[in-house]
């Protein structure tokens, strides 16, 4: 709730209207339940305003205005915060969503993008050059959120996470300054943003590096799943060349048009599979995989890059439930715990996604950006999709016990899938000196906290 009585919020939203260009979306207008909508269902929290600033300028206008009105500030890329952190109450949501300029390099290989781009749209658009950045998994997923906490997808173990190919951004800080920020302008926060979420600022434009990558093969493998099947998908994924990264669904098959009806419900590794390399090459790395079992599915093949993000339902919104972890070990112990586990799970879905990593993501050193969980072999997580709010207390109890088996005393986190666990939980993602550093960065950069809607770091104190 904002401190602020309601006829000042009102001066103040309009105040914003008449500073800017973009749109300011209140209460009173048609549109403001859909603009005040998140990935995931069940929040209805309801902010004074929802803002769509065109440009840095008008963000730090936006930044200015909620520091000095004291109105609680969320920011907002794609909206598909796990821990629901871009929506307030009474608040404003500062929403990236109508900044969507791309300004492509070909020469150089370089892109920036403004952060209101989603990973499907950046793809797609670069698309046209042969060219690409790895972002994750999911086309309407944002470049804001997922860039800043790491971003780990198809092309993670050839070209490491998306921070490994930011160059540079412009961020708007919580004083409302634009600051240009690469490794020679403010290094200490360039190190920061790569990896420690929205809380230094509001990125507005990132620089990517851009790699060649036309085609690949890749796509769905469905494989029957038992603890031996999944075991094997994992030593195979583990030993395959860098170019091919996985991301292994073990879930209930779903009644999708390309699964025989007597798998429907039944226990399945419903896998993406994507080699970044020649066709042959591509072909031949993912043949092991598909000897592991007779395949229920097999849609792997050569395909156009974006063609691994498929088209999205604007108007999906799960209500679900989920831990992630980062271990260095999925034993035939943890295989068995996932087929017992998911069995005994009442969620119409759940499931367990295992993630090879290494490769490129593994060569950067642990203190070359905020992300130092860089030697973890396995990024694990688990979850429940349910229909009905009230089954949450049933669903949280088995992901959290399920997570605890799989995690073996291993607390080692990746930000971007921390749901809202608290404090504690966020400092796992960021070992040993980095909680300390990133502090120290948050002290001179927003000793307010006024950016804490996110997997928050609170500023150093004073010595
Ligand atoms: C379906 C789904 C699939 C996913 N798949 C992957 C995956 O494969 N790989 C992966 O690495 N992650 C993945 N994620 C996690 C994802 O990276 C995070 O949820 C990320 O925060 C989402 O970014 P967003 O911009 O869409 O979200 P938002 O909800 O818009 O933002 C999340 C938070 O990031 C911060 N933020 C966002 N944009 C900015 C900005 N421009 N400036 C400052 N702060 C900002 C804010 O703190 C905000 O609260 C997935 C999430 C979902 C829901």
């Amino acid at each position: 709730m904002s401190a602020l009585p309601s006829h000042l919020i009102a001066t103040s939203t309009s105040e914003l209207q008449a500073a800017l260009r973009g749109r300011v979306i209140t209460p009173d207008d048609a549109e403001y339940d859909r603009a005040r909508t998140v990935f995931y269902a069940g929040d209805d929290r309801r902010p004074a305003a929802v803002v769509r600033p065109t440009d840095a300028a008008e963000v730090a206008r936006v930044v200015t205005l909620a520091r000095e009105a004291g109105l609680e500030l969320a920011v907002r890329s794609g909206g598909h915060s796990v821990a629901r952190h871009s929506v307030t109450e009474g608040g404003i949501v500062l929403d990236l969503g109508a900044m969507k300029a791309l300004d492509v390099d070909p020469q150089r290989r370089t892109a920036w993008a403004q952060t209101g781009l989603t990973a499907g749209e950046y793809t797609t658009a670069t698309h046209a050059y042969g060219l690409a950045t790895g972002f994750g998994d999911t086309g309407s997923v944002g470049i804001g959120g997922l860039t800043l906490g790491g971003g780990i997808g198809y092309l993670v173990r050839k070209h490491g996470l998306t921070i490994d190919d930011l160059l540079a951004a412009e961020v708007v800080t919580a004083d409302g300054q634009v600051l240009h920020v690469d490794a020679e302008h403010h290094p200490e926060l360039f190190w920061a943003i790569r990896g420690g979420g929205g809380n230094f600022g509001v990125a507005t434009r990132f620089k990517f590096r851009l790699h060649q990558l036309d085609q690949v093969v890749g796509g769905l493998l469905l494989l029957p799943a038992t603890p031996d099947t999944i075991a094997a998908f994992l030593a195979e994924a583990a030993a395959a060349p860098e170019e091919l990264s996985t991301i292994a669904n073990v879930m209930p098959a779903l009644p999708l048009p390309f699964v025989p009806a007597e798998h429907h419900g039944q226990l399945v590794i419903m896998a993406t599979l994507v080699h970044a390399g020649a066709v042959e090459a591509g072909q031949r790395a993912v043949a092991p995989f598909r000897a592991i079992a007779t395949p229920i599915a097999d849609l792997v093949h050569p395909m156009p890059y974006p063609e691994i993000y498929p088209p999205e339902d604007e108007d999906f919104h799960p209500t679900a439930t989920s831990r992630t972890m980062l271990v260095d070990a999925v034993d035939h112990d943890a295989t068995e715990a996932i087929v017992e586990h998911l069995a005994a799970s009442t969620a119409p879905l759940r499931v367990a996604q295992l993630r090879v990593l290494g490769g490129a993501m593994a060569r950067v050193p642990a203190e070359a950006t905020a992300f130092a969980h860089r030697a973890s072999r396995f990024m694990v997580n688990v979850a429940a999709v349910y229909g009905r709010p009230e089954e949450t207390a049933v669903h949280e109890a088995w992901v959290s016990d399920f997570a605890a088996v799989l995690r073996n005393g291993d607390a080692r986190a990746y930000v971007n899938f921390l749901g809202d666990e608290g404090q504690a939980r966020v400092r796992e993602a960021y070992p040993g000196s980095t909680w300390a550093r990133l502090a120290a960065v948050k002290r001179r950069y927003d000793p307010t906290n006024l950016f804490h809607l996110n997997q928050n770091i609170p500023p150093m104190s004073p010595r």
